[in-house]
């Protein structure tokens, strides 16, 4: 019998105040003592102490390398990587052998275009995008596309931000090798639907990798049950170390890719002959990896299961609904990306201002936004922009910080007009 998800319901709301406790960095003043309000989170988001704490423990207590000693501290090392690696992969629903570590999100594109797609890449084949991709989704592709004679197809977004799907399906075909598109926009904050085009997809054939970076803080990710190829994030959007990302793959894939650096860790035996290389994960771990890196993971994703992450989402829903709401009446304000149930990121302009300009009237007053293109020079072109200033939330912003951003956004419309 289906149960009624009590689970959902009956949890209980994110006590905000008690979660900013735990970021030490959010209590401090910022120019001429204002109050700091964060809000640059979907760029990178803060850390709460228990990561603070697993680094510095780490660091100071078990620090070591990794899979090559037989001493106290390499085994603890050891343990604590792969540790991690099960905590990562148990995260995402996802199997220990599908879950490789990387430098980032940009990183594991990267290993996924140059030892997944560019050996079988032949010209004239075709790599589907979409129009509001990351760069790092992008540039790895148009590298392999332009090696091997392939073409980039792009999908177009509609005005409000959501992905054109008939345009997207219709792209699709078969000479389609890889669809790579982004689960959430950094800059809209359309969050894509996944499981139908990686469904569509998987009907021609087609392999998938979804860019996760700005989904995982706030989306419940269950990688196997999504049918992907390939999902990629970033251990500094989830409240983790900044270098460390993860890949993760179907283990019959990984079987199949040939290694994308050589070096230590990734080899079964080495000799002036010929090299033979290690299975799963380690073969695309070469050197020394962020050992820290995936301990603090494994510590962030700790921390904001405490928390509940269908909890965070909600508290973060309802910040955005705020914000929309408090920036409403401000003279010439425009909002780029209106898409329905879009995650809590607001890319937006003062009509006759620069970007640059309200951002640094923003800092100014203690409110940190990004200013720019976000990496998403494509999408800003195709809505006539070269940038716009954004403002994106996380699981410790709370009313002042909204109450702080409008404020200062009335005061530097003011000041700009
Ligand atoms: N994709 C998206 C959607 C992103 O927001 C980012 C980070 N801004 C990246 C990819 C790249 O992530 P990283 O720089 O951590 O590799």
């Amino acid at each position: 019998m289906n149960a009624p998800d009590n689970a959902q319901k009956t949890q209980p709301a994110l006590d905000v105040a008690h979660v900013r406790k735990q970021f030490p960095v959010l209590h401090q003043h910022v120019h001429d003592n204002k109050r700091l309000a964060y809000l640059d989170n979907a760029a990178t988001t803060q850390k709460p102490e228990a990561v603070l704490n697993a680094l510095d423990r780490y660091y100071r207590y078990d620090n070591s390398n990794v899979h090559r000693g037989v001493h106290a501290l390499a085994a603890r090392a050891t343990q604590g990587y792969e540790q991690a690696r099960a905590r990562i992969a148990r995260f995402a629903n996802a199997s220990e052998a599908g879950t490789v570590f990387t430098r980032g999100t940009t990183e594991a594109i990267n290993l996924v275009a140059y030892s997944h797609v560019l050996p079988a890449l032949q010209p004239g084949d075709e790599i589907l995008l979409t129009e509001m991709e990351h760069h790092a989704n992008i540039v790895p592709w148009q590298l392999i596309a332009e090696r091997a004679g392939a073409r980039i197809v792009v999908a177009p977004v509609h005005e409000d931000g959501r992905l054109d799907l008939d345009a997207w399906r219709v792209r699709l075909n078969a000479r389609t090798r890889m669809a790579a598109f982004v689960h959430v926009s950094n800059t809209l904050g359309t969050v894509n639907p996944v499981a139908e085009m990686v469904a569509e997809a998987r009907k021609q054939g087609v392999s998938t990798l979804i860019d996760g970076a700005q989904a995982v803080a706030h989306i419940p990710l269950q990688f196997e049950d999504l049918g992907a190829d390939f999902y990629t994030f970033s251990a500094h959007k989830l409240y983790g170390p900044t270098g460390f990302g993860v890949l993760l793959a179907k283990p019959e894939l990984l079987a199949a890719m040939p290694p994308w650096q050589g070096g230590g860790d990734m080899i079964d035996t080495v000799s002036f002959e010929g090299t033979t290389y290690a299975d799963g994960p380690a073969r695309f771990e070469a050197g020394t990896p962020h050992i820290a890196g995936a301990i603090g993971l494994a510590a962030a994703i700790d921390w904001l299961d405490a928390q509940g992450l269908r909890a965070a989402k909600a508290h973060e829903d309802a910040l955005l609904a705020q914000a929309l709401e408090a920036i409403d009446d401000v003279p010439g304000l425009q909002l780029f990306g209106t898409a329905p149930g879009k995650a809590a990121i607001i890319a937006f302009n003062l009509e006759g201002a620069h970007a640059s300009d309200v951002s640094s009237l923003l800092d100014m007053q203690g409110v940190a936004v990004r200013v720019g293109h976000h990496c998403t020079m494509p999408l800003h072109a195709r809505f006539g922009l070269s940038g716009t200033a954004r403002a994106s939330f996380a699981i410790y912003n709370d009313a002042d910080d909204i109450a702080q951003f409008a404020s200062a956004l009335r005061k530097a419309r003011d000041m700009l007009r």
